[in-house]
């Protein structure tokens, strides 16, 4: 049916020499039938996590869930490989875990626990193991639950983000019953760790079409539960005389997510939050009808720190977060000084200057504007140009050293006024950033 790459192929004849059924599971076999590469080899076996490190004792075995991990080279490039033994489920009485996992003999019991027909099928080398019409639904591009549906996404409530996760990373859609399950089923996501949310909201932001995974979320009624500072987002309308706004702002956040040109997953979620504050901002004057939004950026700042903290994402993640939702409200003039520009990049840090500039296209066209425009470029263009000349104190092309050497003076605080005195001045211009004129300068200090 497929080949499979031989190391692959080898493994799955270890475990056969012994008498011990194996399979490929999981994205790796929807991967095949989709003829796309396979990065994340998961297979199922009846032999017990025991039996498998007899068979591969450098594997580590994680009690949790099971599973024994091996890391193995395929066509050259290093992996893991999963396997995990024969499961059936017994009760889930806390909605996330089961009471007690217990081995299954076979592996159709085993597809009975498996979350979507798309993801219960399974392969031998052979032969294509498709109980629930998998394959039928990968042609149709549907999302179905194995089984009832409420009684899956009551057994396991992470399953409801899987679903929109697997939705927008397939370009699929969610089956009728089961989409009606899930937003039934919605408030059910409150009894999941936060970090397991996260892991599938990631997958959704950094997806092909993180914007309809965003919608989706939306009118299964997870975003209310997930993230209710943008879910309000929806509610208020931002169209109104002399804004140039087309979108509620919501749908101009959605928007924007879906045209941010960065790939990156914290940048996108910060386009997807950029504008939350305005939910409390929000003012209409009675008498013009004029929407105002004063100081949006500083209420979505607040807003942002609580939400990174909720995610548990981490310290570095956090201020990459902060900071581009903080400054997302740049101005770009052609007036701008290089010292205003300076700051501006001084404020963003230069690690997350593409990234605010990609979420400011975003921001654009969301807005229903041109992706740039001759003064966004200049703009962009002046960034590269003022990095060019000393940007910290440390750029300066003479050293504490030198100050203490020349103007004759002990180690202490004095140093380093006059450093950051000597790089205002090369900043403005007063001053050559060349060591010559520099050490002159602090010849005359040393007389003076
Ligand atoms: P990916 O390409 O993201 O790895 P995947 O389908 O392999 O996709 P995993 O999260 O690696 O997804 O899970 C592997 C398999 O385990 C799934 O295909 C599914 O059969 C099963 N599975 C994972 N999580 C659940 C769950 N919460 N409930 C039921 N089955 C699950
Ligand atoms: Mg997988």
């Amino acid at each position: 049916m497929f080949t499979l790459p031989k190391e692959v192929n080898d493994f799955l004849i270890t475990f056969t020499k012994k008498k011990y059924p194996i399979y490929v599971v999981g994205g790796a076999v929807r991967n095949l039938l989709l003829q796309k590469p396979v990065t994340n080899w998961d297979f199922a076996t009846a032999a017990t996590p025991e039996e498998i490190l007899q068979l591969y004792p450098d594997g580590f075995y994680n009690n949790q869930f099971g599973t024994v991990g091996l890391e193995k080279e395929v066509a050259g490039v290093k992996l893991i490989f999963e396997v995990t033994t024969f499961r059936k489920e017994g009760q889930y009485r806390d909605r996330r875990h089961p009471d007690k996992i217990e081995w299954a003999k076979t592996i159709e019991d085993d597809l009975a626990r498996r979350d979507f027909t798309i993801n219960a099928m399974a392969y031998d080398g052979q032969r294509l193991i498709d109980p629930y019409d998998g394959q039928r639904h990968l042609r149709e591009k549907r999302i179905v639950a194995v089984g009832d549906p409420d009684k899956r996404f009551t057994e396991d409530a992470l399953r409801l983000i899987r679903a929109v996760r697997f939705a927008a990373q397939l370009e699929f859609l969610l089956d009728e019953p089961t989409r009606l399950s899930i937003q039934r089923n919605a408030p059910l996501i409150a009894n999941i760790s936060a970090e397991r949310i996260r892991d599938e909201f990631f997958k959704i932001l950094v997806s092909p079409h993180p914007d309809e995974g965003v919608l989706f979320l939306k009118n299964t009624g997870l975003l209310a539960c997930l993230l209710p500072e943008v879910d309000i987002c929806f509610m208020i309308p931002q169209k109104s005389p002399k804004r140039h706004h087309i979108y509620d702002v919501g749908t101009h956040l959605a928007m924007s997510l879906k045209h941010c040109p960065s790939a990156d997953v914290i940048t996108r979620f910060a386009t997807l939050l950029h504008d939350i504050g305005k939910a409390t901002t929000f003012r209409r004057d009675k008498t013009t009808g004029l929407i105002t939004f004063y100081n949006h950026e500083v209420a979505g700042t607040r807003l942002v720190q609580a939400i990174a903290e909720r995610f548990r994402l981490s310290n570095l993640e956090k201020k990459k977060l902060v900071t581009l939702v903080k400054y997302h409200q740049f101005t770009v003039n052609e007036g701008q000084t290089d010292k205003t520009l300076r700051r501006f990049i001084r404020q963003v840090g230069t690690e997350y200057l593409n990234d605010i500039l990609a979420l400011r296209t975003g921001d654009r066209i969301g807005s229903g504007a041109r992706p740039t425009s001759w003064r966004f470029d200049l703009f962009k263009k002046r960034l590269v140009e003022v990095q060019k000349s000393p940007f910290r104190v440390t750029d300066v092309k003479i050293t504490g050293y030198d100050v203490m050497k020349v103007v004759n003076i002990k180690p202490g605080p004095k140093i380093g006024k006059i450093l950051s005195k000597i790089f205002n001045d090369v900043e403005e211009g007063r001053l050559k950033n060349e060591r010559a004129p520099l050490l002159s300068y602090l010849r005359d200090l040393g007389k003076s």
